[in-house]
């Protein structure tokens, strides 16, 4: 699956492997790759345009944010996972859907016509929606209204038999009457879901339209599944439009993913009609159908299977970059109360400093948990964060100022809820600390060097 697509990813990636960042020109050349894929793929063409502008617009915006991050460096994420990343995250903003798959009848049971092309798939993926419900605890009653393919009710009738799902049919009677008449069996049968399979045509007609129109009127379904077939390529996204303007369809079931090896229909059809794909089929077996996800299929269009901890990674490294940096400056003894205000916050959100302490090796030193005179109070955390928080910028740089001018230390008081002597004390400490760690630093520069440290 996606092979096609994947390749031209690939190739993007090669294109900037090494690279440590991304210009308007190595943007150009990778896109290109990707371009030639996206076409090949069967990807419609204005898709094909949108995704390639957005990406690089971010790609350029996204070496502007790291840099300013870091002071004017460069760092080391790579360019190719940057333009990977990007990729991905465009893939699957393109593909996303809000909510849920299915939308529930408020009362009554919920029904879901199911339309598409004859020979799409619509009659297997009837089964496989009603398999896979059932699965979830739900109660489904499949409608036989396919009478446009001969086959097609008994088709129907052989799959509920095998899945144990019964299937409502009325030999001689009409499509609408048939579908009409389901919502009463399935309130005598206790069945929840009503699963409408409808007929197909080899192309779009005016007949069908109405006939379809017809049983949406009569029976108001909450969902309408379009099924198209990934093989017929660009085709299903017209298909997709079509039937869209007409029933105003809640999403699609893109069949076949199995054996196109260019996929190019799952990609296009929510940026061209608006319409949502909810599920896959994967499969000729009534197993092989999964609910759609834009993360996973995003990351298999990639073709690379590390693509998820290359996301984590990434999330991650701004971070470890910046917690590196501030390691090395504060044991030169450069740590501003910015960075201990910063330090606190982290704290907290990891949780309570009892917890915390309980998970450090030290916890462990006293079996019975900790001495009852070690205090670890969070309200001081909070209390720090107040006095900090109503520091000047001047002071924060500079605490030195609130020992030449106690008139700081009063202001800092009132607004922060803090004695005087509170704030006296904790910037004591906080310089204290600073030389501390200052002294540290430099016995380490005579061991060796740190991570981060020049
Ligand atoms: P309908 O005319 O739209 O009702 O189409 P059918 O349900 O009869 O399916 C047409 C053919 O496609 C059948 O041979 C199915 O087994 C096959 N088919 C349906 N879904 C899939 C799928 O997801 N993968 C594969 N490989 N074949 C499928």
């Amino acid at each position: 699956m996606f092979e096609t697509l994947s390749r031209g990813f690939r190739q993007a990636r090669n294109r900037l492997a090494g690279l440590t960042e991304l210009t308007e020109q190595n943007i150009e050349t990778a896109l290109r790759e990707v371009r030639l894929s996206l076409l090949e793929a069967d990807v419609e063409i204005g898709v094909v345009k949108a995704f390639l502008s957005r990406v690089k617009e971010k790609a350029l915006g996204r070496t502007l944010e790291v840099k300013v991050k870091h002071g004017g460096e460069t760092h080391e994420v790579s360019a190719s996972d940057h333009f990977i990343k990007i990729c991905h995250d465009e893939l699957e903003a393109m593909m996303a859907h809000e909510g849920q798959e299915i939308v529930w009848a408020q009362s009554g049971a919920t029904g879901i016509m199911v339309v598409g092309l004859q020979g799409s798939g619509k009659t297997t993926s009837c089964a496989k929606l009603a398999r896979y419900l059932d699965k979830e605890g739900k109660k489904p009653l499949l409608v036989a209204a396919d009478m446009q393919r001969p086959a097609a009710v008994e088709q129907l009738k052989v799959l509920g038999d095998q899945l144990k799902i019964p299937v409502f049919n009325i030999p001689g009677a009409s499509p609408v009457e048939i579908c009409a008449a389901a919502r009463e069996h399935a309130k005598k049968q206790g069945r929840d879901v009503i699963i409408y399979d409808t007929a197909g045509r080899l192309a779009i007609d005016e007949p069908l339209m109405k006939e379809l129109a017809d049983i949406k009127s009569r029976t108001k379904p909450d969902n309408i599944f379009l099924v198209v077939d990934a093989m017929i390529g660009q085709d299903a996204v017209k298909t997709a439009r079509s039937f869209h303007d007409r029933l105003d369809i809640s999403g699609v079931i893109v069949t076949k993913l199995d054996g196109d090896a260019r996929g190019g229909a799952a990609l296009s059809i929510k940026e061209v009609t608006g319409a949502p794909v909810l599920f896959t089929g994967l499969g000729e077996t009534t197993d092989k159908f999964e609910p759609f996800r834009a993360d996973g299929m995003a990351s298999r269009i990639l073709g690379m299977g590390d693509v998820v901890g290359l996301m984590q990674d990434f999330e991650q490294v701004v971070d470890q970059k910046k917690a590196e940096k501030d390691a090395a400056r504060m044991l030169q003894g450069d740590f501003t109360l910015d960075d201990f205000l910063e330090q606190v916050r982290m704290i907290q959100k990891m949780g309570s400093l009892k917890d915390l302490v309980d998970k450090l090796p030290i916890g462990n030193m006293f079996p019975g948990g900790l001495p009852q005179d070690v205090n670890l109070d969070d309200r001081e955390l909070v209390r720090i964060q107040a006095v900090i928080q109503s520091m000047t910028a001047l002071e924060k740089r500079d605490p030195y100022a609130l020992i030449r001018e106690p008139k700081r230390v009063e202001r800092i008081s009132k607004g922060s809820g803090s004695k005087p002597e509170a704030v006296t004390e904790l910037v004591q400490k906080f310089l204290f600390m600073r030389q501390m760690m200052g002294g540290l630093g430099q016995n380490m520069g005579m061991l060796g060097k740190i991570p981060g440290m020049k």
